[in-house]
């Protein structure tokens, strides 16, 4: 008796929802995808930061807040920053 049960994972990961983007491109040093946001929910602030250069940017975020949004901030920030 030499049967062989072959066990096959069947992946149901396929969800057709959109993945809004969590990496950016940085405006510092011009890498592509080189930002990460992390959120700290409890304390409603998330970090962004360039794993090319370094440069990080902190804001408050809300419940509704997506990684976008933190990035956006940053980058008027840096307009900001540009114009004083
Ligand atoms: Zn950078």
């Amino acid at each position: 008796m030499g049967r062989k049960k072959s066990k096959r994972k069947v992946r149901k990961n396929i969800k057709r929802i959109q993945v809004l983007p969590t990496v950016f491109d940085c405006p510092f040093c011009n890498h592509e995808s080189s930002c990460d946001v992390k959120f700290d929910r409890k304390k409603q602030r998330a970090q962004i930061l360039c794993r090319i250069c370094s440069e990080t940017y902190e804001t408050d975020v809300n419940y509704l807040s997506e990684p976008i949004d933190v990035y956006n901030a940053w980058i008027d920030a840096c307009e900001e920053a540009n114009t004083n």
